[in-house]
């Protein structure tokens, strides 16, 4: 029996995404129980989608804006963005007591540009899966990165009951994205992402939307980011065919500013 519907079975169905909706008024998404897992709940509940909930993944290779993307995504579709590489940006920021042991291994191959092992990966998500059933639907970023992640997923959505939407990998050639990565900032509190030159913040260095303050982060430096493009290459473009074969598979070009991506996004993936 197949266990996930197809991008077009999804896009025949009845569903409505709103242009100017409610999630327009709203606050950012509360992400507790993501980022903290355990005994952490998200104070603010889910946002009600219209018509069945999105449950997206995106793929592309590092530094392509994914994360961009995701925020404007999740603002349209009241989805909420959950992204794997937030977690440990989380967890970087807690006290050294507060880090367990296989945080603390995860987060030396993070400073590499390496990949954290499956096992530890896959740990924090099943830590995790109440956010994956979530009547809010979700937003994934950063996972899955590799086939045995890829196929761990669809076991664990296929027991909770819940079917993937659609897959969306961006595109574009490695010497640009190297460009985009080098200019890229994060906001220090919200982990809202900037640009230098493309997505520029009002003031220089602090956030547009909370006033925290930006900062480049460690993986983005030279050599930390020739490692994360090869283990693009060998361990995460493979998914590219994975869900192709599943149906599921939907390729964006991200040329352009993240309004112009945001926008053929919107046209391709969402119909409007
Ligand atoms: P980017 O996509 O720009 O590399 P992320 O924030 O997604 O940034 O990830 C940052 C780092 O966190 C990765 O380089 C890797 O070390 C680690 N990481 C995040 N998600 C995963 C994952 N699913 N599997 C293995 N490592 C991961």
């Amino acid at each position: 029996m197949r266990t996930w519907f197809t991008y077009n079975d999804r896009m025949n169905s009845k569903l409505t995404f709103p242009k100017h909706g409610p999630a327009d008024r709203l606050p950012k998404h509360d992400r507790t129980a993501w980022l903290k897992a355990g005994a952490a709940r998200c104070e603010q509940p889910p946002r009600t989608p219209q018509g069945e909930a999105w449950r997206i993944v995106l793929l592309g290779a590092p530094g392509i804006g994914k994360g961009t993307q995701a925020e404007l995504l999740c603002d349209r579709l009241s989805t909420c963005h959950l992204s794997t590489g937030d977690i440990f940006r989380t967890a970087k920021c807690l006290q050294e007591h507060e880090q367990t042991p296989s945080m603390k291994d995860a987060l030396t191959f993070m400073r590499q540009g390496a990949l954290v092992p499956d096992t530890t990966v896959l740990g924090l998500i099943r830590d995790r899966l109440r956010c994956l059933r979530c009547s809010g639907g979700f937003l994934l970023d950063g996972f899955p990165r590799t086939v045995p992640q890829a196929e761990a997923l669809e076991r664990i959505l296929q027991a909770e009951n819940v079917q993937l939407s659609a897959v969306l990998n961006y595109e574009l050639p490695i010497e640009r994205i190297v460009a985009r990565i080098s200019g890229r900032r994060t906001c220090s509190q919200c982990k809202a992402v900037y640009h230098v030159t493309t997505r520029p913040p009002k003031v220089a260095d602090v956030c547009d939307q909370c006033g925290g303050s930006l900062f480049q982060r460690e993986d983005d430096r030279p050599e930390s980011v020739e490692v994360r493009m090869k283990a693009y290459e060998t361990s995460t473009r493979p998914l590219i065919s994975f869900y192709q074969q599943r149906g599921l598979l939907l390729s964006i070009s991200a040329e352009g500013s993240p309004e112009e991506i945001y926008q053929r996004t919107r046209v391709l993936a969402l119909g409007n």
